[in-house]
């Protein structure tokens, strides 16, 4: 975990759900909220072991959580994910739409099942979970909704047509769903992260030990996880009460670059 400065228990006594909690930036993002005293429900879709670590390792520092198999693809597990995190800790404050999966490819090689399967989860996740929290989080005039999207979504790369556009959507879902949900206290934001080491851009940055990539990064550096996870924490918490709508980048200056230049 970083050692930046936080305010102690900032989230003491809410409930956060994040799915795909299991492993990558939503593992990260779930000890964040823990850490900063929420109760967490952890999804995962197969990697149970692993949801099971991070439940252990909240649990071993005084928090709560529990572990939750749904698929977010399905409109009714998502309905069922969200049912389960209010019986079993008691409430839902805060809902991370964390899972995501990738199919890179060439737009030319690209079969149709590899566009609708990225859309369905990342996209399709985002949307069936926020359908399913969104009641509760209404009728109790809070909540904190906090899309993971990606740098992705606001610019071009080759080989990712299908993941940029269900990023794509989801920016603007967050910006339209921010905007239905304000009168009733629900904020709701997104993170577009850059590029960080997990299981899903392994092979991108294998290559050259990700040189390649890294040398188009401002900071000349791959997030680490713990970092994408702070500024999750920051926009649950009601450190970000006045802000909803907002797409925050951390992408270590990424996608501030119009282009590679040589230096003067
Ligand atoms: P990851 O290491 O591959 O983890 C993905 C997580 O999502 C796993 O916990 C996985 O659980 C879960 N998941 C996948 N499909 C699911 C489904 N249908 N239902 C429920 N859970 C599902 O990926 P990551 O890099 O941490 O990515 C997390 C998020 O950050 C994604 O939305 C990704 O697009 C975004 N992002 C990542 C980067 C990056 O550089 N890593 C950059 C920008 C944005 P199972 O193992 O159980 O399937």
């Amino acid at each position: 975990m970083t050692a930046l400065p936080q305010a102690p228990g900032r989230l003491s006594g809410r409930v956060a759900l994040v799915t795909g909690g299991s492993r990558g930036i939503g593992r990260a993002i779930a000890l964040a909220l823990a850490a900063d005293g929420a109760a967490v429900a952890v999804n995962y879709r197969s990697g149970s072991a692993e949801a099971a670590e991070v439940v252990a390792e909240i649990e071993a520092a005084g928090g709560r959580a529990v572990a939750l198999a749904a698929d977010v693809a399905e409109p009714a597990e998502a309905d069922a994910l969200v049912e389960r995190t209010i019986a079993e800790l008691g409430g839902l404050h805060i809902l991370v739409n964390n899972a995501g999966i990738a199919r890179d490819g060439l737009l030319y090689s690209m079969g149709p099942e590899d566009w609708l399967a990225v859309m369905r989860v990342n996209f399709g996740g985002t949307f069936n979970c926020t359908k399913a929290a969104m009641g509760h989080l209404m009728g109790q005039r809070a909540g904190a909704i906090v899309n993971i999207s990606s740098v992705m979504g606001e610019r071009g790369w080759t080989g990712e047509s299908n993941y940029a556009a269900s990023k794509g959507a989801i920016n603007a879902f967050t910006r339209c769903s921010a905007i239905e949900l304000a009168r009733f206290g629900v904020r709701v934001n997104a993170v577009l992260p850059g590029f960080a080491p997990t299981e899903l851009v392994g092979g991108l940055l294998a290559r050259e030990g990700g040189k390649g990539v890294k040398r188009q990064i401002p900071m000349r550096a791959f997030a680490r996880v713990e970092e994408v996870a702070r500024v999750t924490a920051f926009l649950a918490s009601d450190d970000a009460a006045y802000m909803t709508g907002s797409l925050m980048t951390v992408d270590g200056g990424a996608a501030a670059v119009l282009g590679v230049g040589a230096p003067l």
